[in-house]
């Protein structure tokens, strides 16, 4: 993939961001009039339900709009999901995947916070390289066998307020060989920036003045549409 005019802008919503990627905007020859950013839809957490439902009636809804209106987004699933025993829940998964709406990413194993002599981590900061590595290697194969394909994209879960990842993720991501997109977590930085140099990540920043996450399930649409406005050249 190229990444040349890429980039991308994001929002969150409950479970929710949008990237915004501007790979489709070709400066046509003669000066013909730029096309509008490709948006992606971010939505983050896909988990067992343990209500008896494949899934919460909120992913039910979510995902019945999505194909509906012809949409397309990307769902984060949470791994450790994979490994519990419903058969409803990875079917569900399994017949989205397969209709090609909706791409299903790597949202953590556990989305777990850990402790580190009393400091609380993210799941990706904070741990050993092997430690990552393996959180990616166990996920892929969860996938594979119980999904029937693995994870292209990453987007590391949260918690707690001091970093979503670290340089041993950076180096995970960097090998890791399905890995092609990152689901960048904060403006994109040197390190984001050297990653996407080596051609095999490509690296989805985000536009912040649309970001709806900070009120799950409460998307502010007026701030979704001024950020959006004030944001037109954003590539
Ligand atoms: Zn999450």
């Amino acid at each position: 993939m190229k990444s040349s005019g890429r980039m991308a802008w994001v929002v969150g919503a409950t479970l929710v961001a949008i990237l915004f990627s501007s790979e489709g905007r070709a400066a046509g020859a003669g000066g013909s009039a730029a096309r509008p950013p490709v948006i992606i839809l971010k939505l983050d957490d896909v988990n067992v339900s343990t209500r008896g439902a494949p899934v919460s009636p909120r992913w039910l809804r979510v995902a019945e709009y999505i194909e509906k209106n012809k949409l397309k987004a990307g769902f984060g699933i949470i791994c450790t999901s994979l490994e519990k025993d419903n058969q409803a829940y990875l079917r569900w998964i399994k017949e989205l995947n397969g209709r090609g709406a909706i791409e299903f990413w790597f949202h953590g194993y556990d989305h777990a916070v850990h402790s580190v002599s009393g400091t609380r981590f993210n799941e990706f900061n904070g741990r050993s390289y092997e430690d990552q590595k393996q959180r990616f290697e166990r996920s892929q194969r969860l996938a594979h066998e119980h999904l029937g394909f693995v994870f292209h994209a990453f987007g590391p879960g949260g918690g707690v307020g001091n970093g979503l990842f670290d340089a041993n993720t950076i180096r995970v991501m960097a090998q890791q060989p399905e890995m092609r997109v990152w689901l960048y977590p904060q403006p994109l930085d040197e390190a984001g920036e050297k990653l996407q140099a080596q051609g095999k990540v490509v690296i989805l920043d985000r536009v912040w003045a649309v970001n709806l996450e900070s009120k799950p399930g409460l998307p502010d649409y007026q701030r979704l549409v001024d950020g959006y406005a004030k944001n037109p050249q954003r590539k």
